[in-house]
């Protein structure tokens, strides 16, 4: 067996790690992972994202009504939790009073690491979510990870999701205007770039890949100009 990074969870060979840097930008991050995201380590960014956010915490499980950890979190007085998911009742940076609501409390920003539909089931199961504010962006944004399809457009990755937040918090001040965020994107766009350049190995090579009968995975991937897409809103409302 090939020996892992404990940081990364990957391969030694190729451990992302030399990659980040800390983001240091106030924010709580917490990330719920559903047990089959912490398996999907090869595409999965809320790992990759909790390396370079100081302080953050990754939380497995599916329903985390009676988690411990969790629940220790929510009731800790210092901070003003929320969970990222989009409503007509979310808080925003373009709502009013929303840095009235945190008020002096740190922003502890709960993200679900799962896909889509998984994330549905974690949240219809775990009870002590229900009550919790939520926190959704102002603007919409497009995820450059074009390679992972998620059914609806808002679906930006876990890792895009801290990065965009980071910034619409810093716009109402309730993150901290100095830290860049911009190590989040550096080290998605080397995980991205990674990730195409062995699908086109396998593809070069001619191996069958999981999904040999579908033409769209057996043609060479582009490998695009990220640093020009990155962190492009789609637009800003
Ligand atoms: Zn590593």
């Amino acid at each position: 067996m090939r020996e892992l990074c404990l940081r990364c969870f990957r391969p030694i060979s190729n451990c992302y790690c030399r990659y980040a840097s800390d983001v240091d930008c106030g924010i709580k991050f917490v990330f719920l992972m559903h047990p089959k995201e912490a398996k999907r380590q090869r595409t999965g960014t809320g790992r990759l994202a909790s390396i370079c956010l100081p302080g953050s915490e990754i939380i497995m499980g599916i329903d985390f009504t009676q988690n411990e950890r969790l629940n220790s979190l929510l009731n800790d007085e210092r901070y003003f939790p929320m969970l990222m998911y989009p409503g007509e009742d979310a808080w925003n940076c373009g709502r009013q009073g929303f840095k009235e609501a945190v008020g002096n409390k740190q922003p502890l920003v709960i993200i679900i690491d799962s896909t889509w539909f998984c994330s549905k089931k974690m949240i219809r199961l775990s009870k002590n979510l229900h009550k919790l504010p939520k926190l959704s962006f102002k603007g919409s944004y497009k995820s450059i990870f074009t390679f992972k399809k998620e059914p609806y457009d808002y679906c930006v990755s876990t890792i895009e999701s801290c990065y965009y937040i980071i910034k619409e918090l810093q716009s109402c001040s309730l993150a901290k205007a100095e830290c860049s965020p911009e190590p989040l994107m550096y080290i998605f766009r080397k995980m991205i770039e990674f990730q195409l350049s062995k699908e086109n190995e396998r593809i070069e090579s001619g191996l069958p890949g999981s999904h040999a009968y579908d033409w769209k995975y057996t043609r060479k991937k582009e490998i695009p100009n990220l640093k020009a897409e990155a962190a492009s809103p789609k637009s800003e409302s």
